[in-house]
């Protein structure tokens, strides 16, 4: 069980959470790629609420339940974070350990491959503690059905010995919290859903707040910006702290070899560019995307797997990486009949649009 991390989140270097990530293209987007940029993540984490930007709704309603459950002296609710990923779901699992002073452990879903493993990690907590488990849509069933008692009566159920001689051995767990996260709550079964007393979804930052993230961590990396560099950077990180931080560190190298050092709007711009982010943070795939569902299907509607194979991309990268930022500018809805480019995707790669009576218009936009 040596892909479980357990400690309080700090700014150790040491502290990294690693989860394996499918998808080259995609990884470079949103997943830590390297111990050094898991160290890079780790030291601008934030630690507590108060350094946590932005998420305005979902950290006063956690606040709350964090002051409750401490004054009643109970484990706080179990809590299911989603969201597209990058947005601070395992940040913000690590900030409740945090705030409501309990121990930390990570997991995720894909790591959990036998019952065995989830008991020896449930077993292992303190009361009240927060056990996190990301990806938690990939458990798969058996470990799943170990999860329910655990969740609800913070007892878990094992077999012990073989054949006739097996029998069922009720292990009592102490009170604690689980806080899963997934990308979107459809992918995970109705019990499990249900018993989450507490569910938030996670928003795109705006680009004020993105500014801001950027700001802090120039601050924490010593990085000289400018205001208008760090707006730069933030408008085109598609709405997500993770790509902000990993854009102002391609942003830094590139002023450091290119320019006199400093993050001005020019430099930034400049090295942006050069990684093929365009003005609105579209990345090569995003435009790839939107491209060939014009190019080659006239704009949609075109299902999910025709789309998968014309770009040679996994579907579910589709789904979880680059959809929801295309949905979010208005570029892409999701049709009954597939996925549909709308005239802003037209006009953004600079085609002539489609006939009116082709837009689909907004009314369509799904999760
Ligand atoms: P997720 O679990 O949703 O994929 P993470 O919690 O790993 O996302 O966040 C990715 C990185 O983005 C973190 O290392 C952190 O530095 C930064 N980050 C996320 N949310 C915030 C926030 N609200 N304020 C500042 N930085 C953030």
């Amino acid at each position: 069980m040596d892909e479980v991390v357990s400690k309080r989140f700090g700014f150790d270097s040491d502290d990294s959470v690693d989860f394996t990530a499918d998808g080259a293209d995609s990884e470079w987007l949103v997943r830590s790629g390297s111990a050094t940029e898991d160290a890079f993540q780790n030291i601008l984490r934030p630690a507590r609420f108060a350094d946590y930007i932005g998420q305005e709704r979902v950290r006063e309603n956690l606040g709350i339940a964090i002051s409750a459950s401490t004054r009643r002296d109970e484990a706080l609710d179990h809590i299911l974070l989603y969201g597209p990923p990058g947005l601070g779901k395992t940040t913000l699992a690590a900030i409740i350990a945090n705030e409501r002073g309990v121990g930390f452990k990570a997991t995720s879903g894909p790591v959990l491959e036998k019952p065995g493993d989830l008991a020896a990690v449930l077993s292992g907590l303190q009361p009240f503690d927060v056990l996190f488990i990301d990806e938690i849509h990939r458990l798969n069933r058996v470990v799943e059905e170990v999860l329910y008692p655990a969740m609800e009566d913070f007892h878990i159920d094992i077999i012990v010995g073989q054949g006739p001689a097996a029998r069922s051995v009720k292990l009592n767990l102490p009170p604690f919290t689980l806080v899963g996260a997934t990308t979107r709550t459809g992918l995970l079964t109705a019990p499990l859903r249900d018993r989450f007393g507490i569910v938030e979804r996670m928003n795109f930052y705006t680009p004020d707040e993105l500014t801001e993230v950027v700001v802090r961590s120039a601050r924490l990396l010593d990085i000289r910006i400018e205001p208008t560099g760090a707006r730069e950077i933030a408008r085109r990180s598609r709405g997500t702290p993770r790509i902000a931080n990993r854009l102002l560190k391609r942003a830094r190298d590139f002023a450091e070899e290119r320019a006199d050092g400093v993050l001005s709007h020019e430099v930034a711009a400049a090295a942006l560019s050069l990684l093929e982010i365009d003005a609105l943070g579209l990345s090569r795939m995003d435009r790839e995307l939107i491209s060939v569902l014009i190019r080659k299907f006239q704009g949609g509607p075109v299902g999910l797997d025709t789309l998968g194979a014309a770009i040679h991309e996994d579907k579910v990268t589709i789904e979880d990486v680059y959809e929801p930022y295309l949905m979010e500018l208005g570029f892409l809805v999701r049709t009954p009949r597939g996925r549909q480019a709308t005239v802003l995707a037209w006009e953004h790669l600079g085609i002539a649009g489609p006939a009116p009576s082709a837009s689909p218009g907004f009314a369509d936009v799904g999760e």
